[in-house]
């Protein structure tokens, strides 16, 4: 599984070499552990490693990592040294144990030294961790004095991204700074023996954080506090209420799931038609009552990231259609603070809840909200009641949605307690930034051999979004000690994130030194460097890249792209034929234009009485035929997102979307899988780059309705056509440019109906195949491969490429 948290074994060979030079004498060793070695319980685990080995000296936490000298015989030190690795905390990371021997200086203790700076070294930051077994067992047992307290949290759990300020991880630069420690939980936080020994956010009823509850109406006014504020929004919830519930990296908009009346107030009030909404359960028992849930996947809900997985439901679930209008799939987490188990628990004299709806707390498509204030006047439409605290929310993150593919994770969002741990990549990068896409958003800045990929930060479609995109990169770059040479960014000019970085340009032209580089990134190139990073994967490729809007080299508008490419290059080889993208926007928003322009050349589709044509409006389908004929405010498109959405709405499945994505959803959930029917598509050597014509097909997909062969199996064979299509286009490539690896990438390959066909194919015809996993493969990935590719660019020398034969002819 893709776990973000793995164990990476280190041997100390060094150490052996030294020891012998030395002899069995007593010596000194300086040793720094990198990795994610603060906020583990990484401190007190060396003390008593030391204290077992009868070791002497001190360790601390610094900017660079955990650093420590330790005394004694050198056997003993080798077999500490090796037991670092072996024995770590569950929570460490460990990516590497440097050693040095020096002479003894007769240390007398072992000991924690306060925390260390330094200005240029940077550590890796631990997510956001659920709540641990024993915090869970110390929760609900009526003994312990945390019994019921919605913060209980320890070395090994609780919050850590969100929380940070700065580092080196330590609670003043933490938002639990503003809590002063009681008694025990002071005696607690010292006690070396004691399992929250250094836990920053450590907090009991008496000193920590609280929780209580507004009603919506009389804002400002606490209604409940504490555990009656939590026994009061679970009467509300019963009864039908929307509450909005204040969480880890922001509020969640919670309601019953098996409710359909709450859930079609909720998606009335947040303006959301159709997109589904994310739900939490009790356990994966709990689970498997209304969805499927095979072993990776429980695993994957079991994670301590608690990510959102991707399910198959279950026919006749008790959990309300209008969670997930039109899907077969449910999108799941189990609960991961203690306060989403206090919300779930299971009484004796209350019914229980199978699930409930946590949706992101925001309006719409801003961003989620996190302060108390601001939720109160933001979701104040939205929610019934506000279940607060007061822990701030120092930065925002959506919940990470993820599925398993083929028995490995895929992600779909990284974002919650997977950022901001890093993609680690096979070579050194430069110090760049990567601004990223429009939607669904997320940027990365690199250091030495990691990619920190942001949290979703979302569709930069307004200045709240635009606003929470520069405080990240602000804080990104703080956290990690980068100071971009290289600013990566999309060719596209109206994108807010370009935008961004062309203001960062005019503002580095005005100081007087010029040493930041600005990379302009083709949006299909970055997408399949991306794919290629996260496989490690350097030599040329043939890339893939399916989606729905990217901006081209000759200004029109990409999105059904094979190209050839390694970092530094890429050329275009084929792509789908040009259509008029009639209204620009509009047609994105109404697929039945896409239709009507797919359909454009085709006689066949003008006299075959297509039900399509009744649904339009026939003034609009006048001015849709002058768009496409005279090109006003329509650039031409090769998206292979939009020939999904023209066939979605050509099969009366989706007209109009609500949600980015929506027609071509619908299409993939209808497809049969039975059915190994397929159109052929007709694909000619010819001169490069090829116009794949998607004509033919739609020819034979009127055909078959005019015959009445049943959606699902035109939805199949469409399918099975663009599998097909892709592996042949492939091979006229490598037969071109001799190459067999393939990387697939764009959101049109989170069809996973299309991605399994597609890899079949390529695997028959001999390909090596590449597909994302720890990044999206969606735009929220893009950041990723812009950054790469500004770095080989400016890095490389033009004279040192090795790639394909550029000249040779086509
Ligand atoms: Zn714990
Ligand atoms: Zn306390």
């Amino acid at each position: 599984m893709g776990s973000a948290v793995e164990r990476i074994e280190i041997g100390s060979p060094f150490m052996t070499r030294q020891a012998e030079a030395i002899g069995a004498e007593p010596a000194r060793a300086r040793i720094i552990v990198r990795g994610i070695v603060q906020g583990v319980g990484f401190r007190p685990f060396i003390y008593r490693l030391a204290n077992d080995h009868e070791l002497k000296g001190w360790v601390l936490n610094s900017t660079e990592g955990v650093v420590m000298e330790v005394e004694g015989h050198t056997e003993r030190l080798e077999e500490f040294i090796a037991n670092i690795t072996l024995k770590a905390p569950p929570l460490a990371v460990i990516e590497k144990v440097e050693s040095s021997l020096l002479p003894p200086v007769g240390y007398q203790s072992f000991i924690i030294q306060a925390s260390q700076e330094r200005e240029d070294k940077f550590v890796l930051i631990s997510p956001d961790i659920c709540i641990c077994p024993d915090c869970l067992r110390e929760l609900f047992d009526p003994l312990d004095r945390r019994y019921r307290y919605p913060f209980i949290n320890c070395t090994n759990c609780g919050p850590r991204f969100t929380i940070i300020k700065d580092i080196p991880y330590d609670r003043p630069k933490t938002t639990m700074a503003v809590f002063q420690m009681c008694p025990s939980c002071e005696e607690e936080y010292h006690n070396p023996s004691d399992r929250r020994f250094h836990a920053q956010p450590n907090a009991c009823p008496t000193c920590g954080p609280r929780v209580w509850l507004v009603n919506g109406e009389a804002a400002g006014d606490s209604a409940a506090e504490d555990a009656e504020a939590v026994t009061t929004v679970r009467y509300l919830l019963s009864r039908g209420a929307i509450v909005a519930v204040k969480g880890l990296g922001g509020f969640h908009l919670a309601c019953d799931a098996t409710n359909s009346a709450a859930i079609s107030l909720l998606r009335e009030r947040k303006c959301r038609v159709n997109k589904p909404f994310a739900i939490m359960s009790l356990d994966c028992q709990t689970v498997e009552r209304y969805c499927y849930v095979s072993d990776a996947e429980k695993q994957l809900l079991e994670l301590p990231q608690r990510p959102i997985v991707l399910l198959r439901r279950r026919a006749n679930s008790p959990i309300s259609a209008s969670v997930a209008p039109n899907n077969s799939h449910l999108g799941v987490m189990l609960p991961y603070t203690p306060l989403h188990y206090l919300l779930l628990e299971r009484k004796t004299d209350e019914p229980d809840t199978l699930a409930l709806v946590m949706t992101s707390g925001n309006m719409s498509e801003e961003p989620i909200a996190i302060g108390n204030e601001e939720a109160l006047e933001r979701l104040g439409t939205l929610a019934d009641a506000f279940l607060l605290h007061d822990r701030d929310i120092h930065v925002r993150c959506d919940d990470t949605v993820t599925r398993v593919f083929e028995g490995n994770e895929a992600v779909i969002r990284r974002s919650r307690s997977y950022a901001p741990f890093p993609v680690r990549l096979n070579f050194e990068m430069r110090q760049v930034l990567a601004c990223g896409a429009e939607l669904k958003n997320s940027f990365c800045v690199t250091k030495e051999n990691y990619a920190f990929l942001s949290q979703h930060i979302g569709d930069m479609e307004n200045v709240e979004t635009l606003s929470s995109f520069e405080s990240g990169i602000e804080h990104f770059k703080r956290l990690f000690r980068v100071s971009p040479e290289v600013i990566a960014y999309d060719l596209h000019p109206e994108y807010l994130a370009t935008k961004y970085a062309d203001r960062l340009k005019r503002e580095e032209a005005k100081g007087s030194s010029t040493e930041v580089q600005f990379v302009p990134v083709q949006h299909h190139h970055a997408h399949i460097a991306s794919c290629m990073a996260e496989n490690g994967v350097q030599e040329p490729v043939i890339g893939v890249a399916f989606d729905g809007t990217g901006y081209g080299e000759d200004g029109q508008i990409w999105g059904g792209e094979f190209v050839v490419c390694d970092f530094q290059h890429f050329e275009r080889r084929a792509h789908l034929k040009y259509v008029v993208l009639p209204g620009g926007e509009a047609a994105i928003r109404k697929p039945y234009r896409m239709a009507v322009s797919h359909l454009y050349n085709l006689p066949s589709a003008l006299t075959s009485g297509l039900a399509l044509f009744d649904r339009i409006n026939p003034l609009e389908l006048e001015i849709i035929r002058r768009q496409i004929e005279r090109r006003i405010n329509s650039p031409l498109t090769s998206s292979c997102g939009r020939l999904f959405d023209a066939v979605s709405s050509l099969l009366g499945i989706c007209d109009v979307i609500t949600f980015e994505g929506e027609a071509a959803i619908g299409l993939e959930m209808l497809a049969d899988e039975s059915v190994e029917d397929v159109y052929h598509w007709p694909l000619a050597r010819g001169k490069f780059p090829i116009a794949i014509n998607q004509e033919p097909i739609l020819g034979d997909i009127i055909r078959d309705l005019e015959a009445g062969v049943p959606i699902a199996v035109i939805s199949a064979k469409f399918h099975n056509a663009v599998a097909e299509m892709i592996s042949g286009v492939c091979c006229l490539i490598r037969e071109r440019d001799g190459l067999s690896k393939v990387a697939l990438s764009g959101g049109v390959f989170q069809n996973i109906y299309l991605l399994k066909r597609t890899l079949s194919h390529l695997r028959r015809k001999g390909f090596m195949s590449y597909i994302h996993h720890q990044v999206p493969c969606n735009d929220g990935g893009i950041a990723l491969g812009q950054a790469v590719i500004a770095n080989a660019k400016v890095t490389i020398p033009e004279f040192k490429r090795s790639l394909y034969v550029l000249s040779s002819t086509s």
